[in-house]
């Protein structure tokens, strides 16, 4: 990785000891069970941030995290323009219906207190009709459940306060360390709009308890295809336009939004559409699959068409199947020449 560090994906951290001073952490994929010894863990869970401290680790925090449940749902599109709406509720919830790829709309989302098992979360056939109720009180055209074309929940594991209210729980966020016998900082609750500041106020109590003197450095660094020449998204639009004449329309736009300055990673030496490979799905040619095995951990049809892009909206169960067909052949391609 660019900064050196090792990212294990679909690995579990089963369990944190004491030892020689620092922590041996137990870590269990589906193919190996490892060990390794920490100066300082970090636990980033999430939605399993308590359970983690309760299961995985010997210590004790004075945090808690209070599960809520978040549900989306997507139509086609309501309305043609960029802007976002925000609908107040009668039950003075907010809901948005925002522009979603292109030919969609994105409406939520909803807050339901969750005890279940997070990564089970599925939305219900309540919120399902709440939503279309809230977003019909406002727009001329009306849908119903029938129309939703996907759905997602989310469990937000919101910073434990003494709301009574699902909506109404702060949305801050807390870090807890404990120092037995080694660093173990737990973050609580956040949000994605916060997580810059976070990391670094996380990295900041690190630094200072493992005597690290490295600089700060990243309050203005870009995230990775960030980097774009001028700032301007339409500047950059043109010149993936002027290098890469041979794309289409569409896969131009959509790569320049998905990958950024990360675009000639994705397209390598590719001088003709012919040079994409196969084109695997509609809009999926092979050289985009292959980057996003290569580099961004994809190992499954859903990895790709629903986390890396939103191309499952488009498409059938059928062709999620002839992807994972396609995934099993290149691994075991792969094992081979390995
Ligand atoms: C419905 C919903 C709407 C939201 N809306 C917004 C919004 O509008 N704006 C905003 O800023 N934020 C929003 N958020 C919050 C945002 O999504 C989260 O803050 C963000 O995703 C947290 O990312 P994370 O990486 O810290 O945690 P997560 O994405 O929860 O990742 C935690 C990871 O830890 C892993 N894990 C758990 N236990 C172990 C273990 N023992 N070993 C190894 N790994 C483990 C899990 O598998 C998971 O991958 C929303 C969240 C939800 C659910």
């Amino acid at each position: 990785m660019r900064f050196g560090a090792t990212v294990l994906t679909r690995t579990r951290c089963e369990q944190i000891a004491p030892q020689a001073g620092g922590w041996i952490a137990t870590l269990v994929s589906s193919s190996e069970r490892r060990s390794i010894l920490a100066r300082a863990v970090v636990n980033a869970t999430g939605p399993w941030v308590s359970r983690f401290v309760r299961d995985v680790s010997p210590v004790r925090t004075t945090h808690g995290v209070r599960l809520v449940k978040g549900s989306h749902i997507v139509v086609r599109r309501l309305f043609t323009h960029r802007f976002a709406y925000i609908f107040q509720s009668e039950d003075r919830r907010i809901v948005f219906a925002i522009p979603y790829e292109h030919d969609f709309t994105l409406i939520g989302t909803t807050d339901v207190d969750y005890d279940g098992e997070p990564s089970a979360v599925r939305i219900d056939a309540h919120e399902i009709r709440y939503l279309c109720s809230v977003v019909n009180r406002y727009f001329v055209r009306q849908i119903t459940p029938a129309e939703v074309v996907w759905s997602y929940s989310g469990v937000r594991p919101l910073l434990a306060d003494e709301s009574s209210d699902a909506s109404s729980v702060t949305r801050d966020y807390a870090l807890e360390l404990d120092r037995y016998p080694a660093p173990l900082l737990s973050v609580f609750g956040g949000k994605i709009t916060t997580y810059r500041k976070l990391a670094e106020n996380a990295v900041d109590m690190l630094a200072s308890e493992l005597g690290s003197r490295a600089k700060r450095w990243t309050a203005t660094a870009t995230l990775p295809g960030g980097d774009l020449p001028s700032g301007s998204f339409a500047a950059f639009l043109r010149t993936v336009e002027r290098r890469y004449p041979w794309l289409p329309v569409n896969l131009r736009r959509r790569y320049a939004r998905a990958y950024g300055t990360r675009i000639d990673r994705v397209l390598g030496d590719a001088a003709s559409l012919a040079d994409l490979g196969r084109e695997l799905l509609p809009q999926l040619y092979e050289r985009e699959a292959e980057y996003l095995c290569r580099e961004e951990w994809a190992r499954t049809a859903e990895d790709i068409l629903w986390r890396r892009t939103k191309l499952g909206l488009q498409l059938a169960a059928a062709d999620f199947k002839r992807l994972d067909a396609w995934l099993e052949n290149r691994s075991a391609r792969a094992s081979l020449t390995a």
